[in-house]
C-alpha cells in the first residue's frame, strides 16, 4: 500500500494507492495516480459538464457555426448574426 499527496493545490490531502491497483498500474506502465480519488472524481465530472462544441450550419444562412447542440439535436441552429436580427 502506497501513500501519496494529492497533486491539487487546495487538496494535498493524503490518499492510499491499494495493492491492487499499484500492481494493475505497474503491471501496465501507467503512471501513479498523483490526484487522490476525491480530486480524481472531481476532475472527471469537470471534463464531462465541459460542453462539447459541434459544427452546425445556420438554418437562415447556411453559415458554419459551432454550436453545443448536435446533429441529432431536434433544435435548428441559428448563427449569432441571425439570433440578434431575429430579434430586430
Ligand atoms: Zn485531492
Ligand atoms: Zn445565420
Amino acid at each position: 500500500m502506497l501513500t501519496s499527496i494529492c497533486a491539487t493545490a487546495t487538496c494535498q490531502k493524503p490518499f492510499k494507492v491499494i495493492d491492487q491497483e499499484e500492481q494493475f498500474l505497474t503491471q501496465r506502465h501507467l503512471p501513479m495516480p498523483i490526484h487522490c480519488p476525491r480530486c480524481r472524481h472531481q476532475q472527471r465530472m469537470a471534463l464531462r459538464s465541459e460542453r462539447a462544441l459541434y459544427p452546425r450550419v445556420c438554418s437562415r444562412c447556411e453559415k458554419k457555426v459551432l454550436s453545443t447542440l448536435p446533429e441529432s439535436s431536434p433544435y435548428s441552429i441559428v448563427c449569432q448574426d441571425c439570433f440578434w436580427k431575429g430579434i430586430a
